[in-house]
């Protein structure tokens, strides 16, 4: 039996230039730890990284690669000795895997690296082309669009595949710098964090509560959806914070329609309290333009005016089906529509202002201790770690 091997391509990260060692090398680092239960040798030559050792588990193997952001695609070769024969014989085995009677063109398209080879691509090209025409029916070669590729790299060994499995694309985790996502239980920041992670954005979380206010199960739930998003970012952080000071604080003493408008302001100075310690460069929401009246423009930005670093939406411009389609395609979808209250909607008064102007925020917020509300507020936090296995541990600031 010949050995398998997974080939894994990667389209933007090829183009770096100088930079591309690093995106690469974070690359592997991430397959490495991705595949951590598994003996699996990983070799990186010509633009490729090759998954090796992979027989035994290869069927478990491929849908873990599958959550690794920046492999674009997959595809499962087999190594064969440097014999266009047995090359030959390989490529007719893998053909008659996948051809049916739909299927009329292909070609061959050879790599060889290994010039010592006594055959020029060209011709292995042809020569195996010509083996599998003899050995299969109604087949014709097609060099400009031919619907199966059999892709033959000559190296140390022969290197045959024929099909292709989409990969999940974007960036490798932690190839873009750092930011706090601000994580509520609902259905739009995993969705948002997921996102922006898939362009290599290493993710922190910050999540605001109002305990007792909100529930134990609302932390719970939140747990959760860190839980599942390090599926793909290997492991969150959370830092939890309690507001219900600043929220008792602002309904008493400034005007209720403008409470949620309040909080939002408060979140995001903690938030950019927390991104400031930790190192991180920007923030990151789940807002949608008009989806809620804390989210139209006039909104956004008031609540953008309070702080310096970029804020990140990713879901702006999206509907919420859209988005809804994306937070089921990556399991979180189920966790967030679990009905436990939100800092939020505990406190929601019955009018609220759409159309903020920042002078009369402002104004209300004369009215309150904003530093020493944020201060306090800051040092309630706990750091929650939770890995996509389950564990979650608590640690010490
Ligand atoms: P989501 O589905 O993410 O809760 P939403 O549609 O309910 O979003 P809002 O409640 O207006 O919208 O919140 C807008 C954004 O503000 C959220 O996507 C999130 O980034 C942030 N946010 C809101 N509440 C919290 C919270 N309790 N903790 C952390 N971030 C929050
Ligand atoms: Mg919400």
């Amino acid at each position: 039996m010949l050995e398998k091997v997974i080939i894994v391509k990667y389209g933007e990260i090829g183009l770096k230039g100088k930079n591309r060692y690093f995106f690469e090398n974070t690359l592997i680092a991430n397959i490495k730890k991705k595949l951590k239960d598994y003996d699996i040798k990983i070799l990186k030559t010509h633009g490729r990284i090759y998954v090796e050792n992979v027989d035994e588990n290869i069927d478990s193997i491929i849908p873990l690669l599958q959550e690794v952001f920046g492999i674009v695609a997959l595809s499962i070769g087999v190594k064969a000795p440097l014999d266009l024969e047995i090359g030959g014989q390989v490529a007719i085995d893998l053909m008659k895997e996948v051809v049916h009677d739909q299927v009329k063109t292909f070609k061959v398209e050879t790599r060889r690296s290994n010039k010592g080879f006594p055959y020029k691509s060209p011709e292995i090209s042809s020569e195996i082309g010509g083996m599998i025409l003899e050995n299969l029916d109604n087949l014709k070669v097609d060099v400009h669009n031919p619907e199966i590729v059999v892709t033959v790299e000559v190296r140390d060994l022969i290197y045959i595949y024929v099909v292709s499995i989409p990969g999940i694309g974007g960036m490798p985790y932690k190839t873009a710098s750092k930011a706090v996502l601000l994580l509520s239980g609902g259905i739009d920041s995993p969705v948002a964090g997921y996102l922006m992670a898939r362009r290599g954005v290493e993710i922190e979380a910050v999540h605001f509560h109002s305990f007792p206010f909100t529930s134990e199960r609302a932390q719970e739930k939140v747990i959760e959806l860190a839980r599942r998003m390090a599926k793909y970012t290997g492991h969150i952080r959370i830092h939890s914070i309690n507001i219900l000071e600043i929220q008792t604080e602002t309904n008493q003493k400034c005007p209720l329609p403008q409470s949620t408008i309040l909080s939002r302001r408060f979140m995001m100075r903690l938030a950019e309290k927390v991104a400031k310690e930790i190192g991180a460069r920007s923030l990151i929401t789940g807002e949608s333009i008009g989806q809620v009246a804390s989210q139209t423009m006039e909104s956004l930005a008031v609540t953008n005016a309070t702080v310096q670093m970029p804020v990140f939406r990713p879901l702006i411009a999206m509907d919420k089906i859209d988005i809804i389609k994306i937070a089921q395609s990556i399991d979180t979808f189920e966790t967030s529509i679990l009905p436990y209250e939100d800092c939020c909607t505990v406190f929601l008064p019955e009018k609220v202002v759409t159309r903020p102007e920042l002078a009369d925020i402002e104004a209300s917020e004369a009215l309150v201790d904003v530093y020493a509300l944020v201060e306090k507020a800051f040092a309630t936090r706990e750091i929650i770690g939770v890995k996509y296995e389950g564990t979650v541990w608590r640690q010490e600031k």
